[in-house]
């Protein structure tokens, strides 16, 4: 078994100046680690010629494949394919097949197609071509002294299908990787310090071929034990122990043994319970409701939200009382109670949450402070209050709210408030 390693460069002045994230890498890092490749190095370059050479050259001295992205389009900002060429030493063709594919592409959205389209079916004829249901770009693998070059286009959706239905495949074909284990632990309620405390001698007890990595956002840690090397079923089983010894030192802060996120958790606890949740947003604005409607399937238990944020509609909707609201203001404990009971009551659900808060950076006074949030979470027998403080930027803020907020349901209904 080998150790083969990849190096992903990006291509693209967008990535460089921060106006577009880069999450190309990310997501190709996860599909590469799922199929046991290791990730040397993440390179971002320039939409220039010496940079994306000085990329090639570099790289391809320590890494066995090279992914790369972006410069595909048809516009002169984008250089990437006639560099290849060159590189390659190689001359341009034109792809039936693609042409075809690119025809069908404009025939169906009846636009006229004129040759700045239809050059995108011109590729090195030293290369594969990585076909692209998804664009009009197609995708090149080339190889050279052993190693492999793949190159594909910026756009999300269109290299992740080329990975998908052309990469991924031919990789797994050509490579005997080493054995690679992933297993996380999700945390809630400590710190990632008080964590390790814990955990030292579970730490020093590690084979040196498993390692511990902390992952903390905000009040949730992830855990992630990584073993590589020797047989598959033996690392996997070896990794499977050391998280359940793991599980059993850590006690109730443990939330989830899979890397799930707290929606998934909800989604997780509720299907197939028979039990319906609901919420009333305030503070939130309706973010609440947009995450735990990632999870497909949720229809099943997610009846809606109430996207509460002026009192008028606190009070229309949901029943608080203008007494309430006049005396407490809407952020204290009694409004996300009057709230909650009324989610409970309009959204006829055996469980709801409910928000309402100030994110800030606006907003504050000297009774609340910018960043306090009032939750409350209920069934027909018991409500339970909770006030956060969040300290962060508004997205932050609104962000880590969204989770404590599932977080605070989930173990209210698990019974574990
Ligand atoms: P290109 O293939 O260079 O024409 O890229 C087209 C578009 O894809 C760009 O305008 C970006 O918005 C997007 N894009 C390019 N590279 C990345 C990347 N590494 N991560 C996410 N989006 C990207
Ligand atoms: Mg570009």
């Amino acid at each position: 078994m080998a150790n083969i390693a990849a190096t992903i460069i990006t291509i693209g002045d967008e990535l460089l100046i921060g106006q577009t994230i880069d999450t190309n890498s990310a997501w190709i890092a996860q599909r590469l680690n799922e199929i046991g490749i290791s990730i040397l190095r993440r390179v971002a370059v320039a939409d220039q010629k010496d940079e994306i050479l000085k990329a090639l050259n570099e790289e391809q001295q320590s890494a066995d494949i090279l992914l790369i992205t972006g410069g595909l389009g048809p516009t002169s900002d984008d250089i990437t394919k006639p560099l290849l060429c060159s590189y390659f030493n190689g001359k341009m063709v034109r792809s039936e097949r693609v042409e075809t594919h690119i025809r069908e592409l404009f025939g169906r959205l009846n636009r006229p197609i004129i040759e700045r389209n239809l050059m995108q079916a011109d590729v090195p004829d030293v290369c594969t071509v990585l076909f692209n249901r998804m664009g009009t770009a197609p995708g090149m693998w080339f190889e050279r002294n052993g190693k492999i070059f793949v190159s594909m286009p910026g756009v999300p959706v269109e290299m992740m299908v080329i990975m998908q239905d052309e990469v991924i495949p031919r990789l797994q074909q050509g490579l005997t990787t080493d054995a690679i284990v992933h297993k996380t632990t999700v945390t809630a309620g400590e710190g990632e310090s008080f964590i390790a405390e814990k955990l030292m001698g579970f730490e020093e007890r590690l084979p040196a071929h498993i390692r511990l990595a902390y992952l903390p956002d905000f009040s949730i840690v992830k855990l992630r034990l990584t073993g590589t090397g020797g047989d598959p079923a033996v690392l996997e089983q070896e990794v499977t122990a050391l998280q359940q010894e793991l599980v059993s030192i850590l006690g109730n802060i443990v939330v989830a043994t899979s890397d799930l996120t707290m929606e998934q958790l909800l989604g997780q606890t509720l299907v197939g319970s028979g039990s319906r949740i609901g919420i009333a947003e305030s503070c939130t604005g309706g973010y609440i409701g947009h995450c735990i409607t990632q999870v497909s399937g949720s229809s099943e238990y997610f009846m809606g939200s109430v996207v509460s944020y002026d009192n008028s509609i606190k009070e229309k909707v949901l029943g608080v009382s203008a007494a309430t609201l006049d005396a407490h203001g809407a952020v204290s404990e009694e409004t996300a109670t009057e709230m909650v009971l009324g989610a409970l009551r309009v959204l006829d659900v055996d469980f709801a949450l409910a928000t309402t808060g100030v994110l800030g950076p606006g907003g504050g006074t000297d009774r609340v402070k910018v960043g306090t949030v009032w939750m409350a979470v209920a069934s027909k027998e018991r409500v339970v209050t909770k006030m956060f403080y969040f300290r962060y930027d508004r997205q932050r803020n609104k962000e880590i709210a969204a989770k404590m907020g599932m977080l605070f349901l989930w173990r209210f209904i698990n019974n574990k408030l």
